[in-house]
């Protein structure tokens, strides 16, 4: 007799060869958080094989845990995919295991253009660089806590070019403490804002921020933070101009990295500013209080060129 995680191994077996066979690779499952989807499918085509065997590891792994019980190890030696995708900064569901938590975070583990890095100004590329235009404007938005950070959704107008590519503002959110590592130091808290061009490539700038005078816009965000996980308030009144968030020094390193939360997806240019933006202690306290540490660790540069605009 099948177990039931037998029938729904079967089943789902069943089901992804009809899929291959009407010539349609299988999805693997989606993810609950924000991907860039035009990223994804840049994936070189390696990259999508492996992803058909996590899927299937996927649905063993689930199937288990339908059943009730742990999932046999695969004989192929892949790993099982645990839970649904549920990821955190500590713990079972930390960044270590990102990788293990769905399939689609692979570029997690396997990646080597990942973000955070350390940046070191011994060895960058120095020398003239475009400044970033920015035409930052208010606009309407919403501030959101989604379990990872407090976000703030903002509605379109706000554009960034560089590289002959025309970017928009989608959102800005903050990590406690900064992500990235600028000759040695970690600023206390790091906002980023990412951008995407029409093609769906991605460009975050990031503002680190630190301990003195009150910050304006940050003042509006935390007025309107929500509490609780997936709540949502409006903004109200006029609206946010998140150029009250740039320092008036906007001189920057740029480099290629990832998304530095799952799925981890590459392709994206980092514009990190070298000076930080002004908060106060107690606007960083606040944030600390609900997210004491939502930072991804330093990742390895793999040789990577990090440009210093001067
Ligand atoms: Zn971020």
């Amino acid at each position: 007799m099948q177990t039931l995680a037998e029938k729904i191994i079967a089943a789902m077996a069943r089901a992804e060869d009809k899929q291959k066979a009407n010539g349609k690779a299988s999805k693997p499952h989606a993810s609950q958080d924000k991907a860039p989807a035009k990223h994804a499918t840049a994936m070189p085509k390696t990259e999508k094989v492996d992803a058909t065997t996590a899927s299937r590891d996927y649905i063993r792994a689930k199937a288990a845990e339908l059943a009730g019980h742990q999932a046999d190890s695969p004989e192929d030696g892949h790993e099982v995919f645990l839970g649904n995708g549920h990821w955190s900064y500590e713990g079972p569901t930390g960044p270590a295991n990102w990788a293990k938590l769905n399939p689609e975070f692979s570029q997690c583990a396997r990646g080597k253009r990942q973000s955070p890095i350390a940046i070191d100004s011994s060895t960058t590329l120095q020398g003239p660089a475009e400044a970033l235009d920015l035409r930052y404007e208010t606009v309407a938005g919403s501030v959101v806590h989604n379990g990872h950070t407090i976000q703030v959704d903002l509605a379109p107008g706000n554009f960034l070019t560089v590289r002959g590519t025309r970017y928009e503002l989608a959102q800005f959110h903050f990590h406690h403490p900064a992500e990235e590592q600028i000759n040695g130091k970690v600023h206390p808290m790091v906002a980023h804002l990412v951008h995407r061009s029409a093609e769906g490539a991605l460009a975050v700038l990031a503002v680190p921020l630190t301990s003195g005078a009150a910050n304006p816009v940050i003042h509006t965000v935390w007025t309107h933070m929500p509490l609780d996980k997936n709540d949502r308030v409006p903004l109200s009144g006029t609206g946010i101009n998140p150029q009250g968030l740039l320092p008036s020094d906007m001189r920057y390193f740029q480099y290629m990295g990832s998304l530095t939360t799952p799925p981890c997806s590459e392709g994206v240019l980092w514009l990190v500013l070298k000076t930080p933006t002004t908060i106060s202690q107690a606007q960083l306290t606040l944030f600390g209080q609900l997210f004491p540490s939502n930072v991804r660790p330093l990742q390895p540069t793999h040789d990577r060129p990090v440009r210093e605009a001067l």
